[in-house]
């Protein structure tokens, strides 16, 4: 369900877009399982407890991962669950021009370059060496045939990459150090992840990112991609992820459970105690709109600061 302009404000026939805008980014790889519910309640509270809005994006621009009905699937649970978005779904596959422009103009800028290299010649390549598994810049400074298939990556500079996340702190990494030269478009010609979030977010006019602590990491590439592309900064605020008894964070890859709607209230409340919020015990049995009331009215963040992954 969409709740269209919501949060905006009209004066003199001009349109005032709220001074917080939040989104929640699945990728339709199955359906929302506790973990994807997690952080989407979380960004849901943060965005409606500002005042602001909330933005559904499908990040589907993987068709090779893309589940048939999946999207369909997660927008029915956000519903089950109270979570109502503003404005009309945005589908990234709706959306390859803007991210050919953002290409062409990191292009005239020499920072894109193509890149032959296989997954497995570099896996083999890391496996010999200690240390993180950084792309040795093997393609950086070669002439490659046009028609030959490559990935096309970005140039990263020897420069730090610094920003404060709202629960983890302040980060910093020099992006070349730490990352490399990463992909913007892969051989099959998909968009990178990377590269979509930035112009995405900046497309829907988004001022904080409300997301796991699995993709601070992402964070500092992002960053460097908005600098290029002249983009304005975000907040970030990197949240606790969910794990299974093994410790390993919960994810559609792992077949973890989905979340179904016929224990909407239960699984709400459960969520609420996992976020740390302390929500009377009484309101577990009443209705998603209900909790999510005392949700919003009694949103504290901060109460995140105290815990790192959480166990299911
Ligand atoms: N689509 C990504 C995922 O499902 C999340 C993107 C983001 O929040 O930046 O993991």
């Amino acid at each position: 369900m969409q709740n269209s302009g919501r949060n905006s404000r009209k004066t003199d026939g001009v349109t005032i877009p709220p001074s917080y805008i939040g989104r929640f980014a699945p990728s339709p790889t199955g359906p929302l399982h506790l973990g994807s519910l997690f952080a989407a309640l979380a960004s849901f509270l943060q965005a409606r407890a500002k005042k602001g809005k909330w933005l559904l994006r499908i990040d589907d621009l993987d068709s090779f991962r893309n589940v048939p009905g999946a999207s369909d699937t997660i927008l029915k649970t956000l519903e089950a669950f109270g979570l109502y978005w503003d404005d009309a779904v945005f589908y990234q596959s709706h959306k390859t021009s803007h991210y050919k422009t953002a290409l062409l103009q990191l292009d005239q800028q020499q920072l894109l370059y193509p890149c032959i290299c296989t997954r497995k010649g570099l896996i083999q390549y890391h496996k010999q060496r200690p240390g993180p598994a950084i792309y040795p810049g093997f393609c950086r400074n070669q002439t490659i045939p046009e028609n030959l298939p490559h990935a096309l990556r970005i140039r990263t500079e020897d420069i730090e990459i610094s920003f404060h996340d709202q629960i983890q702190g302040l980060y910093s990494a020099n992006i070349q150090r730490a990352y490399g030269d990463f992909i913007l478009k892969r051989k099959d010609q998909v968009i990178a992840y990377q590269l979509a979030v930035v112009v995405d977010d900046y497309h829907q006019q988004i001022t904080e990112v409300v997301r796991g602590i699995d993709l601070l990491d992402s964070t500092y590439k992002q960053i460097y991609l908005q600098q290029k592309l002249g983009l304005p900064p975000l907040r970030y605020m990197h949240i606790p992820v969910i794990v299974d008894q093994l410790g390993c964070k919960l994810s559609k890859q792992t077949f973890a459970t989905a979340v179904g709607p016929k224990t909407a209230s239960f699984t709400l409340h459960r969520l609420l105690v996992l976020l740390n919020q302390s929500p009377p015990e009484e309101l577990s049995k009443a209705p998603v709109l209900q909790q999510l009331n005392w949700a919003i009215e009694n949103w504290n963040p901060d109460q995140l600061k105290k815990i790192r992954a959480i166990s299911q």
